[in-house]
């Protein structure tokens, strides 16, 4: 298992990113301090271990991290929706 060294953080809430169509925004319950943290995900679709990719804890000075896993589905029971395509430059 990619996730045996690092700790699993559950997504508690999840909403579009509004400025890059198709990625989202999830807030997770952080295992090494228990609040939350705010972190931006490429798009709602999990990586092939099937968690949502490695993120660094903001609360420990970058020296600790964990794998931001969608146990809920927070993810696919909120998904993205479309936006407005940005006009042409
Ligand atoms: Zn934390």
């Amino acid at each position: 298992m990619t996730t045996a060294r690092y700790p699993a953080a559950p997504i508690t809430s999840a909403r579009p990113n509004r400025d890059y169509p198709g990625a989202i925004i999830v807030t997770v319950s952080c295992p090494l301090c228990r609040k939350g943290h705010v972190h931006g995900l490429p798009s709602s679709q999990p990586d092939s271990d099937g968690t949502f990719g490695h993120r660094v804890a903001h609360c420990t000075d970058r020296r600790g991290g964990y794998y931001v896993t969608d146990p809920a589905g927070q993810v696919q029971a909120d998904p993205p929706q479309p936006s407005t395509t940005p006009p042409a430059a």
